[in-house]
């Protein structure tokens, strides 16, 4: 099935499609499923054996063709054995953290780690009776100092949320294979184009399909990539949460996969643009891209990556949160809201200091998120430009 010779936009056009099953039709139909009948006692027998085994289909809630068909495609893209489709990126990255460990265990995950994985640390793992080490994302090699003999789990996540910090990734996956701990990466932000984690002996990869898989704003889904060691832990671990993702989402998120590499190539155009102008603005104290030579891991990027998504940051000079306020509220094209990925231009207000425990935010003026949609650049830059003016006014 898998073929090793595909590059990745031959995979992303044609992965998990199998037109001859289906009348000859390009897209998979949505099943929609929770009963499926068994001819024979025999047959149910063989299924409930191996439920998880590829194309079976036992409960509507363990997937349907719909669910296989988008779960071999990111499979391939990703270059790992076999994945599994979850209703959200969250849920990704919890069942595959699950996965692996139990009450006594400690976990290491990057300071810079998107905002809702430390609150599940905090909260439900260490509940649970699981520590958790917060270290600083370019530790590199320096990681085999935290690791304990309970130690189970080394999660990454490159570039990090808001900050963006490049990680050096072969550094840290050697430590942990040495010791038998597990790695699991978040490559939301690079996925399925930009990165592949896997090829780099990573276990594990969890991305928010939600961005730019599905890539219209409108659809909520996550995916866990697994090497053929980690599958059958992590597909347990979603089966005993009862996850299911609807045949709608799959649908939709596969559609969206189909285009992801030109979309994303367009999105890191932009970005690029944008980030290279607001780098000359005197508004504008660092801007926080993977590929600006100065920022933390430019080199791990320029080693490790095929190219940049839409998403980065700047820090403003110091200003005032009215003036920020002004700047932000008075946006034409660059919508305030969470998620990312989308074809539309986003800003947001973000507080990384906030959101560390291992290393200090040492940057004073205020950051932003900034996602480079597909509209004009020109337009984008005039959007910019009137914001930075309204900042400016208000003093
Ligand atoms: C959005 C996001 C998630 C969570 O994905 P959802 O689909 O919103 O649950 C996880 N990691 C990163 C880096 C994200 O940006």
């Amino acid at each position: 099935m898998t073929d090793k010779t595909r590059k990745i936009d031959t995979i992303l056009t044609h992965a998990g499609s199998d037109p001859a099953a289906n009348s000859g039709v390009i897209n998979p139909p949505v099943y929609r499923a929770s009963t499926v009948i068994h001819p024979t006692m025999q047959s149910l027998d063989d299924r409930q054996k191996d439920r998880f085994a590829p194309g079976n289909m036992s409960y509507g809630r363990h997937g349907t063709p719909t669910t296989f068909a988008f779960e071999d495609a990111v499979a391939e893209a990703e270059g790992g054995a076999r994945a599994v489709a979850l209703p959200s990126g969250c849920a990704a990255i919890y069942a595959a953290i699950l996965a692996f460990v139990r009450a006594g265990d400690h976990v290491l995950i990057a300071d810079h780690v998107y905002g809702p994985t430390r609150s599940f640390a905090n909260g439900f793992l260490k509940r649970f009776g699981v520590a958790t080490t917060f270290y600083d994302p370019m530790i590199g090699a320096g990681i085999a100092g935290l690791m304990r003999d309970n130690t189970k789990i080394l999660f990454m996540e490159s570039p990090g949320s808001l900050t963006f910090e490049v990680q050096d990734v072969p550094a840290l996956v050697a430590e942990a294979r040495q010791r038998g701990v597990v790695t699991i990466i978040d490559n939301t932000w690079a996925a399925p184009l930009f990165f592949h984690p896997m090829a780099l002996g990573v276990d594990v990869s969890v991305i928010s399909a939600t961005k730019y898989i599905v890539g219209h704003s409108d659809v909520m889904a996550g995916v866990a990539v697994c090497n053929a060691a980690t599958f059958p832990g992590v597909r347990h671990s979603v089966a005993e949460l009862g996850y299911n993702i609807g045949p709608d989402e799959c649908y939709l998120a596969l559609r969206g996969l189909r285009t992801a590499g030109v979309r994303m190539r367009q999105h890191e155009k932009q970005a690029l643009a944008l980030a290279r102008w607001l780098d000359a603005r005197p508004e504008v104290a660092r801007v926080l891209h993977p590929a600006m030579p100065y920022h933390p891991g430019h080199e791990f990027w320029k080693r490790d990556f095929t190219g940049s998504s839409g998403l980065f940051g700047i820090v403003l000079e110091p200003a005032s949160k009215t003036a920020v306020a002004a700047m932000l509220d008075g946006m034409k094209l660059f919508g305030m809201g969470y998620s990312w990925g989308g074809f539309e231009s986003l800003i947001l207000p973000a507080d990384p200091g906030h959101l560390r425990s291992a290393t200090r935010w040492q940057d004073s003026g205020p950051v932003l998120r900034i996602h480079a949609g597909l509209e004009d650049l020109d337009d984008l830059v005039a959007d910019l430009d009137a914001g930075f003016a309204r900042l400016r006014g208000a003093g």
